[in-house]
């Protein structure tokens, strides 16, 4: 085992408010990195600007990020923090907000990098202490040492460094109750992703495998029942949050596997979002694994009670309401970045460009 996991996490109602002294701790001025909509409408910026007012701590907000948020903007936001003498950044939202406020972090404490230099890791400083609060049960980025940034050719790239953990997250599961029916289904397939994709990563060691069944136990009910559009309950919302967490300590230590960099694609060139977009994979990377080693597969199931027809049940739907469609060549043009690439050599079958070809055509080409 090699687990390293560094940030200190809350959760809890209220957990915001009841450790309002953490944040006087990371200083007097608070550079708050988030999007429009999600940071008000969860409830997160209210309890936020108690605290702060509590504290006696200025706020000064940025609320420019956007999905999949492009290394440009985050740029923005971290010379913002800069400008105005930022102590520390607070990114509140779901992981387009928390990998926003890392790299804007990292961006804070070095105002001349450029965004290849960001790339590169050419970091004279380390980054301004970040805080955390997610306000969607999904991508984890609390606990992750992960970013997950659009480039300036609009390719997605996730850069993980020990030095972009958050010094503290906190996760209420209240703040979670404004997302839509949607909203909740497209950023909770990610946690099944996440679980499914640790479990079958050649780095899943008894650590990693204890996070991804307890997520998978605790995530694949409540994400079924939003799917037949009832309306969760509270202990569901919690119990999906807390899932998210563990799937996040998962994939933290060892990473995904080919479906999420296969997923990247069809966001750029569909707009798929991103849960959507690596959980399209999952019977197919269950398929594959089970090819490779079936016991390993049962032993997840059996502990799980989820198995590959439920999983093709919950899949299949909501990938055909997103109705993509492509060619070939269009395929082929995609294909050589899966050459060498780390995530479809972490996963824990024999899969290659040769059977993500296969994949592509036979679910998106008509
Ligand atoms: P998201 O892109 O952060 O948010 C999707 C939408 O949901 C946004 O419009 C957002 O609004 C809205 N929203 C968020 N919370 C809400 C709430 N409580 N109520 C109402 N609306 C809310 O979605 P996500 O799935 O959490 O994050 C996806 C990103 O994280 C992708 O870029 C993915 O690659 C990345 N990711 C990162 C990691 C990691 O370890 N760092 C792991 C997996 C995925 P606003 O625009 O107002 O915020
Ligand atoms: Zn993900």
């Amino acid at each position: 085992m090699d687990f390293y996991m560094p940030v200190r996490m809350f959760s809890g109602e209220e957990t915001v408010k009841a450790h309002a002294e953490i944040f006087r701790t990371y200083g007097a001025r608070c550079a708050v990195i988030c999007g429009k909509h999600a940071a008000r409408e969860s409830g997160a910026f209210d309890d936020v600007d108690t605290v702060f007012r509590e504290q006696g701590i200025e706020c000064f907000l940025w609320d420019g990020v956007t999905e999949n948020p492009p290394v440009s903007a985050c740029r923005e936001a971290g010379l913002f923090a800069f400008e105005n003498g930022a102590d520390y950044l607070l990114g509140i939202g779901g992981g387009s907000a928390l990998d926003a406020a890392k790299a804007a972090a990292v961006f804070a404490a070095n105002p001349e990098l450029t965004e290849d230099g960001f790339y590169q890791k050419a970091w004279k400083n380390d980054p301004l202490p970040i805080l955390l609060i997610g306000t969607t049960s999904g991508t984890g980025s609390e606990v992750t040492k992960v970013s997950v940034l659009t480039d300036s050719k609009g390719k997605k790239h996730s850069i993980h460094d020990d030095r972009l953990y958050a010094a503290a997250a906190f996760g209420d599961a209240r703040y979670t109750h404004s997302l839509s029916r949607r909203l909740t289904l497209t950023t909770g397939v990610d946690i099944l992703a996440h679980a499914l994709e640790s479990y079958l990563s050649r780095k899943a060691d008894e650590i990693t495998r204890a996070f991804s069944v307890r997520a998978l136990r605790l995530a694949y009910k409540p994400i079924a029942a939003a799917a037949e559009g009832k309306e969760l309950k509270d202990e569901e919302r919690r119990a999906l949050y807390e899932a998210s967490i563990l799937a996040g300590l998962a994939i933290n230590t060892t990473g995904t596997c080919f479906p999420h960099n296969v997923g990247y694609f069809l966001t750029e060139t569909r707009g798929v979002p991103h849960g959507f977009a690596s959980a399209a994979f999952l019977p197919d990377l269950v398929e594959l694994a089970a090819e490779e080693d079936a016991d390993y597969l049962v032993r997840l199931f059996w502990q799980t009670d989820l198995s590959e027809c439920l999983l093709k049940e919950l899949i299949e739907p909501l990938l055909a309401e997103e109705k993509i469609s492509m060619t070939e060549a269009e395929i082929d043009e995609a294909l050589p970045r899966w050459e060498n690439n780390g995530s479809v050599k972490n996963t824990r079958a024999s899969v290659g460009t040769k059977e993500i070809r296969e994949i592509l055509v036979r679910k998106f080409v008509r």
